[in-house]
């Protein structure tokens, strides 16, 4: 059977740092299995759901190297769950209560009183055809419950009922049915909440492996007996530990924070966010994978911790500049063109600068400085002029290469009789405006005799 996962967002927001590692374990778990990845929306609550956030995170997606099989909405899929439904009725699995949430939270306050488990007690199931009736002629809407296959002949006495699953990630996993309440899976007004579309969904897309945050383990309990009334079995579960910020709050798609879009904006390499979402609170060595067949390749689930992870933004710089320095010349080249950087000395050029960048954007301050002038941040100071003036008299005839800064600077200390940084820092200044930076030995031939005399105080 082909592995096929899915990754699931509600199009509520935009994605965090926490839902890329949802994301990424699922198009890892296919790529090592030669597996399908099914982008779903899970969009059933149409007031929250937004055309746009589904739009950016297909951009998201696509923009971390990640490359859906298929990509399907909830919305479109209504009369699917409708017939569930049906069929979860008829077999009496689906049952309408009529409480309010006050009522509820009274009939828990009892029940803790009493000694007895806070769960739903499921005195809908007392209700008669006429109760129910004059319960609606009141005006009041049922929301509809999953009866949990926890008892065996009696539904007011739950017995403890183990559902056991060898988790994907976690190893072996068990919720006590018995332990929660009958699920709402229909509200009032007749929207879904997102377990049963979820699981019908995953029934009918084939879907092998479930793999998400480990909010969702008590979820996987219910869900597991959901998939047997509807006819089917359950898929393989993993659950993953969680990421929050440097100082332990949790993420959330609503408040944007360490959202991908702002990572991307900043300026980030996706294999740097990647690297970084997938290897943290894992047993691996957090470093820059270049792509992401390298990353399947150290991707191990069982490796991942069962606490939270927390994310630190910083760790995306180191992870960045590792990429940026070793990356090839024909990986930036696409981008360097956007930015204006092409032709014969590109390459070169990249070369040169690359080991001093931090982020791919920041190759056009260099590009300026060789094609149009001196950053201008740092000028030869009086006392160094008529220095660097008689060293700018010393330039070697062209042709130029990486020996030629060798050579003139030789020259230069003969002359003047300076060395080190009194020697060379005058120079860097003249030549770029700046007082650290790449090679000069690489940075002059980029400039040119004409251009570097040019630039004689
Ligand atoms: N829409 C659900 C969520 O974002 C999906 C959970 C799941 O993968 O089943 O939490």
């Amino acid at each position: 059977m082909t592995v096929t996962v899915r990754f699931a967002p509600s199009p509520t927001g935009y994605i965090h740092i926490g839902n890329t590692r949802t994301a990424l374990f699922n198009w890892l778990f296919a790529l090592k299995n030669d597996g399908q990845f099914i982008l779903r929306f899970d969009d059933t609550d149409v007031e929250r759901s937004k055309p746009e956030y589904a739009e950016a995170i297909k951009e998201d997606v696509e923009w971390l190297g990640i490359r859906p099989s298929r990509i399907a909405y909830q919305s479109d899929r209504f009369a699917i769950y409708a017939s569930a439904v049906e069929k979860l009725k008829s077999a009496g699995l689906l049952y309408p209560c009529y409480e309010t949430p006050d009522e509820l939270e009274r009939k828990r306050k009892l029940r803790l009183a009493r000694r007895l488990p806070p769960v739903y007690g499921r005195d809908a199931l007392k209700l008669s055809a006429d109760d129910r009736a004059k319960l609606e002629s009141e005006g009041r809407k049922p929301h509809w419950r999953f009866l949990l296959p926890n008892f065996s002949a009696d539904p007011f006495a739950p017995q403890r009922t183990d559902v056991h699953w060898d988790d994907v990630v976690r190893g072996p996993e068990t919720v006590d049915l018995a332990s929660l309440s009958d699920p709402v899976l229909v509200r009032e007004d007749g929207t879904y909440l997102y377990t049963l579309p979820s699981v019908v969904d995953d029934i009918d897309m084939g879907v092998t492996h479930i793999i998400r945050g480990d909010d969702h383990v008590t979820n996987s309990g219910v869900q597991i007996a959901l998939f047997e009334a509807l006819g089917a079995v359950a898929p393989a579960l993993g659950h993953h530990n969680l990421l929050t910020t440097v100082s332990g709050e949790g993420l959330s798609k609503r408040s944007g924070a360490l959202s991908v879009g702002s990572l991307r904006r900043d300026g980030y390499e996706p294999m740097a966010v990647a690297s970084l979402a997938v290897l943290i609170g894992t047993s691996e060595n957090v470093s820059a994978m270049p792509d992401m067949a390298a990353l399947a390749e150290v991707f191990d689930p069982k490796a991942t911790s069962k606490s939270a992870s927390k994310f630190d933004p910083g760790e995306l710089d180191t992870l960045n500049r590792t990429l940026i320095h070793a990356m090839p010349f024909a990986e930036a080249a696409p981008r360097l063109a956007a930015l204006g950087v092409e032709g014969a000395i590109a390459e070169p050029f990249w070369l040169a600068v690359r080991g001093n960048l931090s982020r791919l954007s920041e190759a056009s301050q260099w590009w300026g400085i060789i094609r149009d002038a001196p950053s201008g941040e740092e000028t030869v100071a009086e006392d160094d002029k008529d220095y660097v003036r008689s060293a700018f008299d010393l330039l070697p005839p062209e042709p130029w290469s990486r020996d030629t800064w060798k050579i003139w600077t030789d020259a230069v200390k003969q002359q003047s009789g300076r060395k080190g940084k009194t020697l060379f820092m005058p120079l860097r200044i003249a030549l770029t405006g700046l007082a650290s930076g790449p090679e000069l030995a690489d940075l002059l031939p980029l400039l040119g005799r004409e251009e570097t005399l040019a630039r004689r105080p």
